[in-house]
């Protein structure tokens, strides 16, 4: 029986594998994506669009992730029809020839006379808690959303996009309206014209200086790129023990905010309840003082950590 069973889960699971592994896929860019553009690597997307199948290749866990979003995006455009609002003209794209720069919208939205371009994302916990505003957007990972966001209004002409975030766990909607930033979209289009200029010379762009983490998790990294790599005392730790501990973390880094906020709420909401029931959860507090014994020294010595992921999202 168990043969069985095992034999089931390995079947699946192995199809699974097989299906995530066939979206795989690198290929050159035809043009400069919109959706890629604010890159801080001119370098990268030079590659990008000169030898693209030679990036490495995304995980399987990534390709999930991906897919999954790709399921969700029709039934947030449902959603708003049941509240009301219809996504228009949904996979629109556009090219700017002068810059060779090209893109395809989620859709379009006009509310009380106010035309809007609509980016659909759907986010983990983390982003979900992360982003409240379009400042939370231009700076580390989503940046890149922002950037896409200034081009499509600057491609598809128009003043003001929303980003609609759906929480990945519910169906929840969060907006970030966003005004078309002129002097930040046409650093983009600087950009494209950099890496247009370095292509017809075919002469890459400058190696990205000073950021030898970010070259790291780079897909060029290591195949086609070779920038002068300055650790400086950088110490190379080989415990594999460290290492997983370090990839776990990083998988369960969404639920540890997630916990820390709902603790957080419920215990602001349960404070001066001595005893209480709810649903199928007991609950006592009381009143009391914490001591600290006198301190030697009023400065304490500290040590902050700050860990990053070099490869993958
Ligand atoms: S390895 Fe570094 S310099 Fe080279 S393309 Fe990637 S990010 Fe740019």
């Amino acid at each position: 029986m168990e043969t069985t069973l095992l034999s089931v889960k390995n079947q699946i699971e192995q199809a699974q594998d097989k299906w995530l592994q066939d979206k795989i896929f690198r290929s050159r860019w035809k043009s400069l994506r919109a959706s890629g553009l604010d890159d801080i690597c001119n370098r990268r997307l030079y590659y990008y669009m000169t030898c693209g199948e030679l990036a490495d290749e995304i995980g399987t866990d990534l390709v999930a992730i991906f897919e999954e979003g790709k399921e969700q995006e029709p039934a947030v455009r449902r959603y708003l029809s049941e509240l009301g609002f219809e996504i228009k003209k949904a996979g629109f794209t556009e090219t700017m020839g002068s810059h060779g720069i090209s893109g395809q919208v989620d859709g379009t939205l006009e509310v009380n006379g106010g035309r809007y371009i609509v980016e659909i994302k759907t986010v983990s916990e983390y982003a979900w808690d992360s982003i409240n505003s379009k400042e939370d957007m231009t700076e580390g990972y989503y940046r890149k959303w922002y950037g896409q966001m200034q081009v499509y209004l600057l491609l598809f002409n128009y003043e003001k996009g929303l980003f609609i975030l759906k929480r990945k766990q519910a169906k929840q909607l969060k907006i970030i309206e966003v005004d078309l930033d002129y002097s930040y979209a046409e650093g983009l289009l600087k950009k494209a014209e950099i890496v247009n200029a370095a292509i017809k010379a075919e002469q890459p762009p400058e190696f990205l200086a000073s950021n030898p983490v970010e070259c790291k998790r780079c897909p060029f990294f290591a195949k086609v790129c070779n920038p002068p790599m300055d650790f400086g005392t950088m110490q190379v730790i080989e415990d594999d023990s460290l290492a997983q501990k370090l990839a776990r973390r990083e998988e369960i880094k969404s639920l540890a905010s997630e916990y820390e906020k709902i603790d957080k709420e419920v215990k602001a909401r349960l404070k001066d309840i001595p005893a209480a029931i709810c649903a199928d959860f007991s609950i006592t507090g009381r009143a009391g003082v914490r001591k600290y014994p006198a301190r030697e020294a009023k400065e304490l010595p500290t040590w902050t950590v700050k860990i990053e992921r070099i490869k993958g999202e």
